[in-house]
């Protein structure tokens, strides 16, 4: 059983007062997202259609005179007196994230107190559901609490993303953040990643619903293929004169394509023809066309599966499962979602036959892998 926003919120203080004997004066709550479709297109100025969830990172804190920065976190078992100024000197982890975030934050406000803080989570971490932004617009919120300084949407995620690439390591583009930060009920955001715009789709509970497929397989997206496939797509543009390749129409890459590798051209098209189908989904999301946006779904998964190869076995067995099901047995669409090489699939599903195709997959997933998947029933934001 999923715990709620409130008891999130509940438990954070609860842990707050018992470590700290008093109440906490500040709360922050920062969901989750997942990404419908459009994945590896952020970082290449494209656009992505990522919808906030009802899972959420919770943070209760208070200023306190002296002592530094302490945050408390359930989720990693962690207790650290983060190191703000120099935070390099903390080895990698959560702990520099956190640190090199508030640094960056003191740098944008001018200031900062010392604070004691705990976080709790309902948003599994490494799992493609964005943790690591949730954690750091949270943490963020919560330094502008205590500041009284608010920072603008852009600025914040444009915050958020470079402390997760300095200080965590993984050169993210900036589509989680802008989606945590810009989410609102029952609605994705079609997000330009060139100018950061975005305009909400609506994705009504009543019609769809939202199967997040965990394989258990837990990506590692600073151990360098995240970088490698960025540097590659960069260098295909390059090759091609454009200044990301979010400029390229299909048919203009296809006719040049003896000007790239076989390796530049095949992650080239998944980046050309997900943005596509991106704004595609999302113009039969508005028709309610749920039966075409599910085409695209598995469109997307073979893509990111032979194209941009950030597809793994236990990925690949849900996607196919799930479209096995197909839409007579309930299931419109489902594909890998977030960065890959492990995580979730995300299965756009008819109401009602939630329980049953879970259950299915769950199965089919057992006994090709000899273990359980978690099934997450995710809405959009309380
Ligand atoms: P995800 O897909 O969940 O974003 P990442 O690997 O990108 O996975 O991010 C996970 C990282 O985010 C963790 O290693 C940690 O640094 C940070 N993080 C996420 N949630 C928490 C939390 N509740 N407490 C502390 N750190 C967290
Ligand atoms: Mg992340």
């Amino acid at each position: 059983m999923e715990a709620g926003q409130a008891d999130r919120t509940e438990l954070a203080k609860e842990q707050f007062a018992g470590l700290f004997g008093k109440k906490p004066s500040v709360t922050v709550q920062v969901p989750g997202r997942v990404n419908l479709i459009g994945d590896h297109t952020d970082y290449n100025d494209g656009f992505a259609l990522p919808m906030a969830i009802n899972r959420y990172i919770s943070v209760a804190g208070a200023p306190s005179s002296g002592g530094g920065v302490r945050v408390v976190s359930e989720t990693v078992s962690g207790d650290a007196i983060l190191n703000v100024d120099t935070p390099m000197k903390h080895p990698s982890g959560w702990e520099r994230y956190a640190a090199g975030l508030l640094h960056l934050a003191r740098a944008a406000f001018g200031e900062l107190p010392d604070f004691k803080a705990v976080v709790t989570s309902s948003i599994p971490k490494g799992a493609g559901l964005s943790s690591s932004a949730a954690f750091a617009v949270a943490l963020v919120g919560m330094a502008e609490h205590l500041t009284g300084i608010s920072l603008d949407p852009i600025s914040k995620a444009r915050l958020c993303q470079k402390a997760e690439h300095i200080y965590a390591g993984v050169p993210c583009g900036i589509m989680d953040q802008l989606a945590i930060i810009n989410g609102c009920r029952d609605h994705a955001i079609l997000l330009d990643c060139r100018n950061c715009k975005s305009v909400h789709v609506p994705i009504p509970t009543d019609e769809v619903s939202l199967l997040v497929i965990d394989s258990g397989v837990e990506r590692a997206l600073s151990d360098g293929v995240y970088a490698v496939r960025r540097k590659i797509c960069e260098q295909a543009a390059d090759c091609l004169g454009v200044g990301a390749l979010r400029d390229l129409s299909l048919e203009t890459l296809n006719s040049q394509s003896d000007r790239l590798d076989d390796e530049q051209n095949r992650r080239a098209r998944h980046v050309v023809t997900e943005n596509e189908r991106v704004q595609a989904f999302a113009a039969l999301a508005r028709e309610s066309d749920w039966i075409n946006a599910g085409i695209l779904m598995r469109e997307s998964h073979v893509s990111l599966r032979d194209d941009f190869e950030v597809s793994v076995p236990e990925l690949d067995l849900l996607a196919d499962e799930a479209e096995a099901i197909g839409t007579s047995g309930g299931v419109y669409g489902c594909r890998m979602t977030g960065g890959g090489l492990g995580g979730c699939v995300i299965a756009l599903v008819k109401p009602g036959a939630e329980k049953r195709i879970s259950a299915k997959l769950a199965n089919r997933f057992d006994y090709a892998f000899g273990r359980l998947p978690t099934v997450h029933h995710v809405r959009g934001i309380e």
